[in-house]
């Protein structure tokens, strides 16, 4: 017998690196007319490096102790931003101290107990209430230059800022031109990161529908609102930030190398090695497998 056209279509997806899980996932690809992309570790390679190290003046601390302190709070975490502090640290033979009380707030940063001081490490605008602080300054100066700014605060007071950067993609701005060319769909850029570093980075992917400085759950409310216009979404992740925009929305996609664990259990399809130019392909195979169906 010849095999049914959506079992074939997968094995196709499968060809060009994508796990599609199910013959439903399959036909539901086919059905998408909005793409939301995440930005870090999706449309970027996940792999940031720190670029920019600015001790506060009056913190006391060299960049070097800034560094160690901030690598000391992110050790624990999985997110690509920590993971590019801790290499900084490490690439420079920072001895990184052992923390306690860990915890990580998904789209907002880190915290934890070091040598008796609670220190935090993550988002600007979310960890500090008021913008009047001297720091909003180099903040905003690297995010306009791209750079995602992370903010160190040693109880309650901004200490310093790190720039990180991360590369686009090679293959971003030709899969946002192949999916509006083959299958007729605009993306959106969903992000956690600030709004000055992905209006840059849209504009050269050329993404013209921006979304930033969104929480996990603010993902969900943006995938809720292209479905209440009657749209059918797929969402492309990798964080477990994404993980719940994963789920609600129509098909979820995650990216399998920059991916967390999280995101690649909760989506409905799998780009095993980050190929992103493998998207629109799923979406023209699921179509031409639902013609053969119906
Ligand atoms: P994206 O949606 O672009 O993948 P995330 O939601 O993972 O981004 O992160 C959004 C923002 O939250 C980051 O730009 C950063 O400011 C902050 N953040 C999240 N996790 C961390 C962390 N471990 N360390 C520092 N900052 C973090
Ligand atoms: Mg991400």
């Amino acid at each position: 017998a010849t095999m049914p056209p959506l079992l074939s279509a997968i094995a196709n997806a499968g060809r060009h690196g994508v796990l599609v899980k199910s013959a439903v996932v399959m036909e539901r690809l086919g059905q998408v007319n909005a793409v939301a992309l995440d930005k870090t570790g999706t449309l970027t390679e996940g792999t940031p490096k720190v670029t920019d190290i600015r001790p506060l003046a009056g913190s006391g601390l060299s960049e070097g102790e800034l560094l160690q302190l901030a690598a000391a709070v992110e050790h624990p975490s999985e997110h690509p931003l920590a993971r590019a502090i801790v290499d900084a640290a490490r690439t420079r033979d920072l001895d990184i101290p052992l923390v306690e009380d860990f915890t990580s707030a998904p789209g907002t940063g880190v915290s934890a107990t070091v040598a008796g001081r609670t220190v935090a490490v993550g988002s600007p605008t979310r960890l500090l209430r008021a913008g009047t602080h001297r720091v909003v300054a180099v903040a905003t100066g690297l995010e306009e230059d791209g750079h995602t700014a992370v903010l160190v605060m040693a109880d309650d007071t901004p200490v310093g800022v790190l720039g990180i950067a991360d590369r686009l993609r090679e293959e971003a701005a030709a899969t946002a031109t192949a999916l509006e060319r083959l299958t007729g769909i605009a993306p959106v850029l969903v992000t956690g990161d600030n709004p000055r570093a992905a209006a840059r980075l849209a504009d050269e992917v050329g993404i013209t529908d921006v979304r930033a400085g969104l929480l996990p759950q603010d993902k969900v409310a943006a995938v809720k609102e292209l479905e209440q216009t009657g749209r059918k979404v797929l969402v492309v992740g990798d964080g477990v930030n994404d993980a719940p925009a994963l789920a609600a929305a129509h098909t979820g996609v995650a990216m399998g190398r920059a991916g967390s664990d999280l995101a690649m259990e909760t989506a409905d399809a799998v780009v095993v090695r980050d190929e992103l130019a493998t998207i629109p392909t799923v979406i023209v195979l699921s179509r031409r497998a639902r013609r053969l169906v119906v």
